[in-house]
């Protein structure tokens, strides 16, 4: 089943900041709106709402702080004074969310902020001067550092489509690959896994489709979880590249083959012109996924009708428009 489906038990958690889920927790007591592609994604996931400046114990409202010093030493510092450094138990935040959260499959942060900022965050000298933007939020830091697969985004990057994408279906992956891990990990339920997503790698990035198919069949006598943590570095990070019309056509035209002898001339040639219309721009790519899928399923092929790439779940996200959200913050 895909990433989505039925053999999951959960929707996968999603990391949110509290002040983007609608709580008044910003320093000025108020709360940041979230675009609809946020608000989408809340719809469609498990959220849990964290506040890394509030779960430290600060005030609502509080002094503002921002980000001080050298690009490769920054600290947390109050704006007025400088007297107080925020910087180690922000940081140390991000361990408590991860261990209250151990499914979080991704985090959605908050764009600028210079704790949940995810990079482009102002930086400034000791006294108090613009250097640069250039830094991710203390907890962003911290978050990356602790968990470096797990998927992350800010609010003003997720109106990019690329980038929304990829984080849906990094988000996808690594749900499932959380689930997966929760039982014995062997070469063989590697390769199981894997084989569900050969299509959606090959979508993303080509390079890595060649190197994870070996890195499995090779797997030789190498400790089976030194060659998981291998995999799914390579899994997660095939996965980052932004697919395109094409490489997603190149995708749809290897499946639709599959179909050959098995559906109608008339509908295979259907099937060809919706797919070149959606790499044309025409159509979204829902539209070839869905016809695909239908004669998928009156075609039954076990490990085609498993793969990932077939789930339409990221288009969902990519045309809905959706009302008010949340869960409880912390
Ligand atoms: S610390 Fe993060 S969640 Fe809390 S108000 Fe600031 S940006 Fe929002």
């Amino acid at each position: 089943m895909s990433t989505f489906g039925k053999s999951l038990p959960t929707r996968p958690l999603v990391g949110i900041g509290s002040c983007l889920a609608g709580y008044a927790v910003r320093y000025n007591a108020q709360a940041n709106e979230a675009n609809e592609h946020v608000r989408a994604i809340c719809t469609h996931f498990e959220t849990r709402a964290f506040c890394p400046e509030t779960g430290i114990g600060l005030g609502i409202p509080r002094p503002p702080i921002h980000l001080v010093g050298h690009a490769t030493d920054v600290r947390v510092l109050d704006v007025m004074t400088h007297n107080q450094d925020y910087t180690t138990p922000i940081a140390n935040y991000a361990q408590q969310v991860l261990n209250l959260a151990p499914m979080l499959a991704g985090y959605v942060l908050v764009k600028g902020s210079p704790s949940c900022g995810y990079g482009h965050v102002k930086r400034y000298s000791p006294q108090g001067h613009h250097l640069a933007s250039d830094q991710n939020g203390i907890f962003t830091g911290a978050l990356a550092a602790n968990d470096p697969l797990l998927p992350l985004e800010d609010d003003g990057r997720l109106n990019d489509a690329g980038l929304r994408e990829s984080f849906v279906t990094r988000v996808g992956a690594y749900h499932a690959w959380k689930n997966f891990i929760t039982q014995d990990i062997t070469v063989r339920r590697l390769i199981e896994f894997y084989s569900r997503y050969k299509y959606l790698v090959m979508a993303h990035h080509v390079p890595s489709y060649k190197v994870l198919g070996p890195m499995l069949a090779n797997a030789g006598s190498m400790p089976v979880h030194v060659l998981a943590n291998e995999f799914i570095s390579t899994l997660m990070a095939a996965l980052s590249y932004t697919a395109t019309r094409d490489s997603h056509s190149n995708v749809l035209l290897q499946l639709a083959g599959t179909l050959k002898k098995r559906i109608p001339a008339e509908r295979r040639r259907q099937l060809s012109t919706l797919i070149e219309n959606y790499q044309i721009g025409k159509i979204p790519l829902i539209v070839p996924v869905t016809l695909l899928k239908h004669h998928i399923a009156g075609n039954p092929n076990a490990y085609i009708n498993d793969q990932v790439f077939l789930d339409s779940f990221p288009d969902q996200l990519r045309v809905q428009k959706l009302g008010p959200i949340f869960s409880d913050p912390n």
